[in-house]
């Protein structure tokens, strides 16, 4: 079965594809590498002896997208393309709409045109907003806090109408949690550029004295020791997840929205306490005040993806840390 991955050099997109090649899918990736390598590939190749097929080509570019369609008899989309710093959303809303809406109708526009109708879409725990209380349920209402929060959410809508209108799709959105974590070759992983907003990556370059040390955003919040708490979910997990669903997806027609979350919360202190075992380095701290917008405790409701997929988290927090660490590392 041949699945096109767009963003398939990304961060979640590249563990992916390890997988699907792993389980014997073709794979076609479309990505610009606005925000990833394009050596990743050489790494995918190592860690399965398959060099992916690839097309440096922009969702935004509708000819290009629909002659990736035209060559290949694609039969399922696993859609990571886009755009995903909350911040900076913020700052340039316009671009994040055109990006990752424009983008994503033009996908389902040529998908619809040559009868592809099988799709599993990277949406996010940032759906949920700031005013449901933690587990998260996948029917609790939905929200926007960020210009990239409301893409997840207008993609998600779009997509139940796009079903509403045609019963023969078949849709999984998968709503992440926290990912983190890197593949055990330490081949492939998250390598952000300039200074990291998520955590993990910002506590690894202070591991590796690139960074002096971690601003810890709230110490006052309700929860076990006042900082932020977390669903950490490790990367591989998470792509596993997108087999499953995938697995599902061709077996059923319909639309379904799927938390994949580990359903337990870290604090920031338990994660800076892995980290520092891990790594067997001192992650020095500052307390400082909280973070516009962040709530106290976000972690997933998980029975669902358990019991639609089949699928649950297998790796913990030191896992995570471990991989994370292994990984960054030997990086530049
Ligand atoms: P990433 O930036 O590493 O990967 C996204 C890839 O999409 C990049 O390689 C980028 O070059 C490519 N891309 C962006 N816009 C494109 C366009 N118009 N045309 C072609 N390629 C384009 O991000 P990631 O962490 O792997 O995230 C993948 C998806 O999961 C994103 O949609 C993101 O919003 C979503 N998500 C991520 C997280 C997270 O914390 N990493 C959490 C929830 C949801
Ligand atoms: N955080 C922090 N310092 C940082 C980055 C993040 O204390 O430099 C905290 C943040 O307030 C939150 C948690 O770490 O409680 C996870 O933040 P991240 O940005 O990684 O994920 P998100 O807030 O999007 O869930």
């Amino acid at each position: 079965m041949k699945i096109l991955v767009t963003g398939g050099t990304g961060y979640i997109g590249s563990h992916t594809v390890v997988q699907l090649i792993q389980q014997g899918y073709e794979v076609v990736i479309l990505d610009n590498l606005f925000n990833s390598k394009i050596e990743v590939l050489d790494k995918i190749q190592k860690i399965t002896r398959t060099k992916p097929i690839f097309y440096k080509v922009d969702l935004l570019d509708y000819e290009g997208v629909s002659q990736i369609f035209e060559k290949h008899k694609i039969e399922g989309v696993i859609h990571f393309a886009g755009l995903k710093a909350v911040g900076e959303s913020v700052q340039i809303p316009l671009t994040y709409y055109n990006n990752n809406i424009t983008g994503t109708l033009n996908l389902l526009r040529i998908m619809q045109e040559y009868g592809c109708k099988t799709l599993i879409f990277s949406s996010s725990a940032t759906v949920y907003g700031m005013n449901n209380k933690s587990p998260l349920v996948e029917t609790m209402p939905k929200d926007s806090t960020s210009p990239y929060g409301a893409t997840k959410n207008m993609i998600e809508d779009i997509l139940e109408d796009v079903y509403v209108a045609d019963n023969n799709w078949r849709i999984v959105l998968l709503r992440y949690f926290n990912p983190i974590g890197a593949h055990e070759s330490t081949l492939i992983g998250e390598n952000p550029n300039g200074i990291p907003n998520n955590l993990l990556p910002y506590v690894a370059l202070v591991a590796k004295k690139k960074l002096e040390y971690l601003n810890i955003f709230g110490d006052d919040y309700d929860t076990i020791d006042g900082t932020g708490v977390r669903d950490y979910i490790h990367v591989v997990d998470l792509s596993n997840g997108h087999i499953k669903a995938l697995d599902y997806a061709v077996k059923n027609k319909g639309i379904e929205t799927i938390n994949l979350g580990t359903g337990t919360g870290t604090s920031v202190l338990q994660i800076v306490e892995a980290f520092e075992k891990a790594s067997g380095r001192k992650i020095e701290y500052k307390m400082m005040p909280r973070r516009a917008g962040d709530v106290a405790t976000c972690y997933a409701e998980a029975s669902k993806a358990k019991k639609l997929l089949n699928w649950e988290a297998t790796k913990n927090i030191d896992d995570m840390c471990r991989d994370s660490w292994n990984f960054i590392k030997n990086i530049e």
